[in-house]
């Protein structure tokens, strides 16, 4: 039985080859991006050892007091920005993460711009699509999407390399996963950041190439 969070890693990752085979897809298609909040560094630590280095996490303050450290320990570790930004947190965010999934304002676009140029990091970016249109939800709408993206990289000059979804948790994540695929495809975007550990599986046959998965890996966040 998997019980710790080494063997639920090993389990998540054989499950990512298998449907990635089943798609037809290369292995590693598919990049597991751990979604590590609210856990401690000393939870994090095994997932370390056993090698996987891509982490996620929601909180720029929360990310700051656990990854330099973690960092110093170990070399190769790539942390994504998931969760929702504050423009006045750019700075923060830009020095300690190196992909940010969750742009979906001008102002926010345009503050990482600034903080990036300062301090001479080219983040690559995703776009937050609300495809739900949930009002209480992050994301731009998907019918603002492309002029959105088109404004992120032609006006503002970000590196944008893919879309980002979160499907209303009542409804099937397969429509929301392909109306993602959709905009992205139209807008020439080659990265798809959906699925978590409820649906990741559906997400890589609707063409993923970054799941975020959390509790399937680390346990219930209580
Ligand atoms: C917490 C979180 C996840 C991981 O959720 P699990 O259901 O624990 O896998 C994925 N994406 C985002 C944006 C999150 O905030």
């Amino acid at each position: 039985m998997a019980d710790t969070a080494t063997d639920r890693l090993a389990a998540v990752l054989a499950d990512i080859r298998s449907a990635e085979a089943e798609q037809g897809r290369a292995a590693g298609a598919v990049t597991l991006i751990a979604v590590s909040k609210t856990f401690e560094a000393d939870d994090i630590r095994p997932v370390l050892q056993a090698g996987q280095r891509v982490f996620g996490e929601n909180r720029v303050q929360e990310a700051m007091g656990k990854w330099p450290g973690l960092r110093q320990e170990f070399s190769g570790i790539e942390l994504h920005l998931i969760g929702p930004l504050q423009s006045n947190k750019a700075r923060e965010a830009v020095a300690t993460f190196d992909v940010i999934h969750t742009i979906d304002r001008e102002k926010i676009a345009r503050a990482l711009k600034v903080e990036m140029l300062a301090q001479g990091r080219d983040l690559p970016c995703f776009i937050q699509v609300n495809t739900g249109e949930e009002p209480q939800k992050a994301g731009i709408a998907p019918k603002e999407a492309d002029a959105f993206i088109r404004l992120c990289r032609e006006d503002i000059g970000l590196t944008v390399i893919g879309l980002m979804c979160i499907p209303p948790v009542e409804e099937a994540p397969g429509p929301h996963f392909a109306l993602l695929q959709k905009i992205a495809t139209r807008n020439g975007l080659a990265q798809l950041s959906m699925g978590m550990s409820a649906d990741y599986g559906i997400a890589v046959s609707f063409g993923a190439t970054h799941v975020r998965v959390g509790s399937a890996i680390f346990g219930g966040r209580g």
